[in-house]
Order: structure tokens, then sequence, then C-alpha cells
């Protein structure tokens, strides 16, 4: 297994290290020090310290400052600074990837799959910072032409979760800086480590290519950082993910401001099986879900939403597939499901466990938290499967744990509906081989969600298309397609090269 030590040292981090910085300029925050605990075998991995208000004024001042000149750069030149970083990414792939692993808990596939997420989006970026297109339009007026660009924001504030500790960031940063934004990340407290790496690894390029200090910012702290951030006005706009109570404290403190949020919040996923679904490609694409990432994927699968005459065979074979799982720490390859993110998350886990059975619910496959050897952490639980019925409170929240509730439907309008019928909406999935019933569930009065799938589970999705989802989710569209556009504002151009001035709407002014 990995030498964490050696992972450690390449990637910069000491026991006891600068949580601020500007780019290369690294300094000590003024509000104390963090630890990071592995979720994995409980131990402490390093500590950092966290900002103050005034660190945080003067990484915004560096900011604003940087602005003015990156806001300058050709577009493509600035494509060319995130492709070296990208190739960076890649010779730190397989260390970044163990330290994911390590600091929050996922397996050593996941993390290193994370980081081939932030090579692919800035690739994607590359390609995107030569296509920031705007339409011409034509006018109604003589000797008139119209056109619109697409002109960089400024600060762009990113708070980010536990859950994908370094990916988030990147789809943000990367697609942020091609349109000539900078950026403040406020990483998760849980995972603030593989945020230092990060910021080592960018400080590089910038330094390399003789970038100014602020244009990547590095802002460790807890909720009250992200407040800061929220309320600040020189911040254009805050792109946070994480839960709904905390989108919704961000939501309403930037919209007192006027300024702009993308919010990627929480999410309660369905899988629907259709009588005709291959179970050969649906049951495992269930269980990744399921138990992928711990059940901590904003697009974990949360319900099954099974067919009558299908539900017992359904049942019969979950049952199998989690009998052969493994569980046990993530950076051994054999395991399948490595711990939850800390004591916590355990202990919202068994609330959960009772809520189902207080409520009228039964497990088919009963919740328990794993004790002895190698589970010292205290955060390794099993995977649970309960029956439930979709309007119980329980239900209707999102658990972030493995934790997959079994439900039935005998019609496939009540199937959507059920689906349909919780506050969340991000990502969503039918199994079927009748075309019928995948395009009805395609269409506008089927899935309600951001991400509706046919044929491949809820979570794992690529960055190409824009990701994000609806209703309590927040609304926010990130990666791919043109989610670059919320990175930008929009500017109308209109140029009269006439010698008379006429009116739009054939209004008449003279004087
Ligand atoms: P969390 O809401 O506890 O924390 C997320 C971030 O927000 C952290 O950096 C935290 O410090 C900050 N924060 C907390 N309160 C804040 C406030 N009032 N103002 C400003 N910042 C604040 O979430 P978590 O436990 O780290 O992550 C799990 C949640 O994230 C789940 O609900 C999951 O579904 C969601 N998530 C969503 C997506 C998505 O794309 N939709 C992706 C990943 C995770």
């Amino acid at each position: 297994m990995a030498d964490i030590k050696a992972v450690l040292e390449k990637l910069k981090i000491a026991s006891s290290n600068k949580g601020l910085s500007t780019g290369q300029k690294f300094w000590d925050g003024a509000a104390g020090t963090l630890i990071s605990w592995s979720p994995v075998d409980g131990q402490q991995i390093a500590d950092v310290t966290i900002a103050g208000e005034s660190d945080y004024n003067q990484l915004v001042d560096s900011a604003v400052a940087a602005f003015k000149e990156w806001r300058l750069v050709p577009a493509p030149r600035r494509g060319e600074i995130v492709r070296q970083i990208g190739d960076s990414l890649r010779g730190h792939k397989q260390d970044l990837g163990i330290l994911v692993s390590y600091e929050m808990g996922k397996s050593l596939q996941e993390g290193l799959g994370e980081v081939q997420e932030m090579i692919d989006i800035c690739d994607f970026a590359v390609g995107l910072s030569r296509q920031l297109y705007g339409l011409t339009m034509h006018s109604e007026r003589t000797d008139h032409r119209m056109y619109e660009q697409w002109h960089p924001l400024g600060v762009v504030g990113i708070i980010s979760a536990f859950n994908f500790p370094v990916a988030v960031w990147s789809w943000n940063a990367m697609l942020a800086w091609v349109c000539g934004n900078v950026c403040i990340w406020k990483p998760s407290e849980k995972t603030p480590l593989t945020a230092l790496a990060c910021q080592h690894i960018v400080a590089e390029i910038f330094e390399k290519n003789n970038l100014p200090e602020g244009l990547s910012c590095l802002l460790t702290g807890d909720s009250n950082a992200g407040k800061w951030l929220s309320a600040d006005h020189r911040v254009a706009l805050i792109s946070a993910t994480g839960s709904t109570r905390m989108g919704r404290q961000v939501a309403e403190t930037v919209a007192k401001r006027l300024g702009k949020s993308l919010l990627e919040l929480g999410g309660n996923n369905a899988i629907i099986i259709t009588p005709s679904a291959d179970l050969k490609v649906a049951i495992p694409a269930v269980v990744f879900g399921a138990v992928g990432t711990a059940g901590q994927r904003c697009t974990s699968t949360r319900r099954l939403i099974i067919h009558k005459d299908v539900y017992e065979e359904v049942k019969t074979r979950l049952v199998k597939a989690y009998s052969q799982l493994r569980i046990g720490n993530p950076l051994d390859g054999k395991n399948h499901v490595g711990p939850l993110i800390d004591q916590q998350s355990v202990q919202q886990y068994e609330v959960a466990a009772t809520a189902v059975k207080e409520q009228g619910g039964s497990f088919l496959i009963e919740p328990q938290k794993l004790q002895g050897l190698g589970f010292e952490s205290g955060c390794y639980v099993a995977p649970c499967i309960a029956e439930v019925e979709n309007h119980f409170p329980i239900v209707q929240h999102e658990t972030f744990a493995p934790v997959l509730y079994l439900i039935q439907y005998d019609s496939l309008d009540e199937a959507i509906a059920l689906q349909n019928d919780v506050p969340q909406g991000l990502s969503s999935a039918i199994f079927t081989l009748n075309i019928r019933e995948a395009e009805r569930y395609l269409s506008a009065s089927g899935s309600d969600c951001g991400i509706a799938n046919v044929n491949i589970g809820t979570s794992g999705a690529e960055i190409g298309g824009a990701f994000g989802g609806e209703k309590e989710t927040g609304g926010g569209r990130e990666s791919g397609s043109d989610a670059w556009k919320a990175y930008m504002r929009r500017q109308t151009n209109t140029i009269n090269y006439g010698s008379v001035l006429p009116l739009a709407q054939g209004i008449k002014f003279e004087i």
C-alpha cells in the first residue's frame, strides 16, 4: 500500500502548514489551526492554519489587483496556462489520487478518477479558450450592426464540499481562468490538505509564467470564511457546492447584495427499474451508485423504484451482490467500500436507520457500524437496504451514507411521480429496453432532474455535459456544454456606422 509520508513530501505538505496563499506567497492564518484526520485509519495527517478576517481581506485585495491584469491576457493564452496545469496534474495524478483517498476516504480508483476529471476539465477549458463565442444579430436600423461579447466577471469565490475535494474546484477554476477571472478557493474544512497540494501545483505554473499573485487564492477556513466570501460585494460570483442548508444561506446572502451565485447542492437520486430492464446491467449500476464513495456522492443512488413484477428478483440479486462487498481500507484495491468522512457522519447514518424503522420501513440488509481490526477510525459502516414508502420524511431527506431505499410501483406514470416527488432534483435514471418508456422518461413530463439517464446509473457524470440539478439542488450548471457562460458577463453592442440617428421601434425625435 501507498507510502503516505513520501506522497505528502512530493505534494509539498509538511506536518504543519500555512493555510493562506495568493499564489507563490503562503502565510499562516490568524484564526488558529485545523487538524486533518484520515477517516481511513484515524491518524492525524497534518495541520494547517486558518484565515482570520484580515487574512481574508489581504487575499481579496490581491485577487482584485490580479484581475486587472489577467482580464487583458488573450483567452487562448489563458488557455495555454491551463494546459500547463493539466500537464502538471498528469505528473501528480498518482500522488494526488492517493492523498484524496487517504484524506477523504474514497477508494484509490475513485481518487485517481477524481484527478483524471481535473485533467479532463483542463483539456476542455483549453479548447474552450478559443471558443468563447457571442452571437451577431441583424439590426432593424440601416447602417447599424449588433453583436454580443462575453467579458470576464472578476473575482470568483469557490466554496467546495469534502466529497469531491479537488475535482469541484477544478471544474470551477479552470473555466473561470480561461474566461478571464481570478479565483478564491474556500475548500472544505474536512479536506484542507488536498486543496493545499493543488495550490502548490498551480503556484508553480503561475511562477514559471511570471504571472501576478492573486490569480489563484487559497482561503483555508471554516464556514465563517465562506460567509465572508458570500457577503463581499468585491466577489462577482459565488460558486458553492455542498448541502442544501449551506446553499440556502449562501443564496440569501449573495441575493441581498444582488450578486451572482451558482449552486450545486444535495441530491436524492432515484433509479427506476422497469419489467424489461436488463438486470445484468442494472444491478451493478445500482450497487456502484449506492455504495460507491460509501454513498457520499451528490449523485449517489438513494432510491430504487422497482416494478412489482420484478421486485422480488431485484431484491434477491441485490442481497447477493451486497454479500460480496468488501469493506475496508480504500487504499487497498481489493476493497469496494471505504469509510465515511467522520464519526459525525456515522451518527447521521445511525439516526437515519432508526428513523426508517420508526417511520414504518424495514431493513432487507441491516445497518451496522463496523468495529475491530482495520476499523479503528470509527468511520466504517456497512451499506444497508431498506424497504420504505417514498413519502416517509427520512426518504425525502438526503442521508449522506450508503443507505438504499426500495419502493414498489405499478405503472410508469406512478414511478415517474414517485421519482419526482422529493425536494431535490439532481440525477435520475431508468432501466428499460422499451423505447416508449425511455422517451417518455426523457420528455417534458418525465424526470424533473438536471441529469436523466437511460440504462446507466445516477452517478459518474462526464465533464462534457453541463452538471447540476433543479429544485433544492440549486439550479446551477458547471463543467461542460455552455456552463462557461455563468463565469462571464454578456454585453450587447450596437454600432452605428451611418451619418443619421434612426431610433429603434421607428420612434421620431426631432430637434
Ligand atoms: P457542507 O454544506 O457542510 O459544506 C460545504 C462547504 O460549505 C464547506 O466548505 C463549508 O465550510 C461551507 N459552508 C458551510 N456553511 C456555510 C455558510 N453558511 N456560508 C458559506 N459557506 C458555508 O457540505 P459537505 O458536508 O461538505 O458536502 C456534502 C453535501 O454536498 C451533500 O449535500 C452533497 O449532495 C453536496 N454536494 C453537491 C454536489 C453537486 O454538484 N450538486 C457535489 C458535491 C457535493
